[in-house]
């Protein structure tokens, strides 16, 4: 495979991140009404969301990532010929922005809206808890919201929220994805009835599912009978003596736990419809491949997720892989989840953003966004 231009800045972009010509600069303030210029609400989805010829990134910058990011980069964004541009490394492309909804920054009678939902490319991401009950060293969400405060959110509030994301006015969301923190196993009735409401509410709507398959959690025939579209669960590393370095509750659940879980529920759901995604960078790149082949060898869809330190956790150092690193992970992987008759997940073009592959199936054919994002460019 011969990546594009765009293709190849994505993935120097995920490496290096961004720097704002003044020009690009000071025409994303007047888009944005000087309002936030991100979806950050993660690790992963910290920076700008561009599309480049059909190609979602979601592109690190300095203001949020000072960490990995310098002032000044090799990729630039200029306003040209009023046109965005992307440039860097002897490759350009003409880029789109995504803004953010209007209900971001804004409260409701359960809170500020950003405390369940946010909004990125075409689909709301609710998070039902507050903090979580595991902690992973490159997830912000432990540390952002430490033990002490984990709480468990309104059931109405979530349903109200991702109402407000779907109807909004300038930037409607067109999926939705259940996520967040991992729930204490007192709280499993809590989740199943958040899902059972949620799921409920939106018939119409996709509305896919992350999680760790704790018991009584994940109820697979009630989560059918329901309408789920997608569950992912996650192994994030491979490798057992990386997870339990940095992964400590879940190394501790093992292994067959996760992979035994994906196998069962690509068995009823069906093709296509179990994810599970590993961090790039975290590990040696023959791990995560190893990590790929096991995860499509039981039916899952691998996802690819590049490391991105957050500057909350305690891998703020750790740089993250290289463009190089990237490259040679991507096309191994590719070619490991095409020999089970796999694609790369997500299939969804504008969920890409944060992702290191493409959305296109065994043919190259790009999937089917949801909606029609509103870009700027
Ligand atoms: S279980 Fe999930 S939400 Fe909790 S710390 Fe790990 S990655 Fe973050």
């Amino acid at each position: 495979m011969t990546l594009t231009d765009a293709q190849e800045l994505k993935i120097g972009l995920m490496a290096e991140g961004l720097t704002l010509g003044s020009e690009a600069a000071a025409w994303l303030d007047e888009v944005t009404g000087g309002k936030s210029l991100t979806s950050a609400d993660y690790a992963s989805t910290s920076g700008l969301i561009l599309e480049l010829d059909g190609v979602w990134v979601n592109a690190p910058i300095h203001a949020q990532n000072p960490n990995f990011v310098g002032v000044e980069t090799e990729y630039h964004l200029e306003r040209v010929d009023d046109e965005l541009v992307v440039s860097g490394r002897g490759r350009s492309a003409i880029a789109r922005y995504w803004p953010q909804p209007a209900y971001h920054g804004t409260a409701n009678q359960y809170g500020p809206l950003n405390n369940f939902v946010f909004t990125h490319a075409d689909r709301v991401r609710l998070s039902p808890i507050r903090g979580c009950a595991m902690t992973c060293d490159f997830c912000n969400i432990p540390f952002d919201d430490p033990l002490e405060v984990y709480t468990l959110k309104s059931i109405e509030g979530s349903v109200e929220a991702i109402r407000v994301a779907l109807e909004d006015p300038e930037q409607p969301a067109h999926h939705v994805l259940i996520s967040g923190g991992t729930p204490k196993p007192k709280d499993a009735d809590f989740h199943r009835e958040l899902y059972r409401r949620v799921l409920s509410a939106f018939p119409e709507v996709a509305v896919d599912i992350m999680m760790v398959p704790l018991p009584g959690v994940l109820d697979l025939p009630e989560l059918v009978a329901h309408g789920v579209a997608e569950l992912s669960i996650n192994l994030e590393v491979y490798s057992r003596e990386r997870a339990r370095e940095v992964a400590r509750h879940k190394f501790n659940q093992g292994l067959p736990f996760y992979l035994d879980f994906i196998e069962e529920a690509a068995g009823i759901l069906g093709p296509g419809r179990v994810r599970s995604m590993l961090l790039v960078g975290l590990e040696p790149p023959e791990d995560t491949l190893a990590g790929v082949a096991a995860i499509a060898e039981r039916g899952g869809v691998p996802v690819l997720s590049p490391f991105r330190p957050d500057p909350v956790t305690p891998l703020r150092a750790t740089p993250p892989p290289s463009a190089s690193v990237l490259r040679e992970v991507f096309l191994a992987a590719r070619e490991i989840a095409h020999a089970h008759g796999i694609p790369l997940g997500p299939s969804c073009p504008p969920c890409s953003h944060n992702t290191l592959n493409f959305a296109e199936d065994l043919e190259g054919c790009r999937g089917h966004a949801h909606g029609e994002p509103r870009m700027r460019g």
